[in-house]
């Protein structure tokens, strides 16, 4: 199974991807986790892509794309393996394309969650992120059973410094512009399935199983 998510800022894709890698048992390739981490750790790379993260600004294509075929290239993902967050316009889904075209690789799903706008916000700022294990909960939607502690680790919750509510609305609009047309692309491709992402998250991930059900 090779999958990618698709979605905007605050749609749920690192909440369902936590439940589909757990039950394909496939790694879980976040762009995003991969920026903080490495901004976490101070590398060059880390540095130069806090600079367009803070304004809500895509990461330019030459420091993301050779770090997902890269990541792809690795044993684990022989099995299969879950983008999320990438690509996220249509130089990066081309470049992607040939990627995959020469390595005899072909995807198999896109997942796209569906949310309206007017959601996003409110998502995406009381969201709550896990410092030891990642996990993701939400302040109002998904709350973890004692404030400011992961349920799972007992981890302390911090909040992304890019989920505030001006960053969040700007990376909207760059989701709308940049990122949408993947979903005409990969409709083209025949392998799209859009899902809608403002039920419960335990209703999305039913939905998304559905959508996966007959891959192997
Ligand atoms: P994305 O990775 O697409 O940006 P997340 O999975 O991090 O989105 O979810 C954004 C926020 O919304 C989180 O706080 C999460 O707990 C919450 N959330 C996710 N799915 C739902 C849902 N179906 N209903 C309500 N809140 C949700
Ligand atoms: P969300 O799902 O809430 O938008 P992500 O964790 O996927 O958050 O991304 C956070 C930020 O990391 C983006 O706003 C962008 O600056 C950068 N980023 C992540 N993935 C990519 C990508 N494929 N191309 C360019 N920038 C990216
Ligand atoms: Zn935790």
């Amino acid at each position: 199974m090779r999958i990618i998510l698709l979605g905007p800022p605050g749609a749920g894709k690192g909440t369902q991807a936590a439940g589909i890698v757990e039950k394909y048992n496939i790694p879980h390739i976040s762009t995003g986790d991969i920026f903080r981490k490495n901004i976490k750790e101070g590398t060059d790379l880390g540095k130069k892509a806090k600079e367009y993260m803070d304004q809500g600004l895509l990461v330019p294509d030459e420091l993301t794309v050779g770090l997902v075929t890269d990541r792809i290239t690795q044993k684990d993902c022989e099995k299969g393996f879950m983008l999320d967050g990438f690509p996220r316009n249509v130089s990066q889904a081309e470049q992607l394309d040939t990627f995959l075209k020469e390595a005899n690789i072909e995807l198999t799903n896109v997942i796209n969650i569906e949310v309206d706008k007017s959601i996003l916000v409110s998502r995406a700022v009381g969201r709550r992120i896990c410092k030891s294990c990642g996990a993701t909960y939400h302040i109002e939607f998904n709350a973890p059973q004692n404030e400011g502690i992961c349920n799972v680790c007992q981890g302390e919750l911090y909040q992304r410094a890019d989920d505030n509510e001006e960053t969040v609305s700007k990376r909207i609009q760059v989701y709308l512009d940049e990122t949408k047309p993947l979903a005409d692309y990969y409709t083209k491709k025949g392998i799209i399935s859009n899902i809608n992402g403002e039920q419960s998250i335990d209703n999305v991930f039913k939905d998304i199983v559905a959508a996966l059900g007959s891959e192997k």
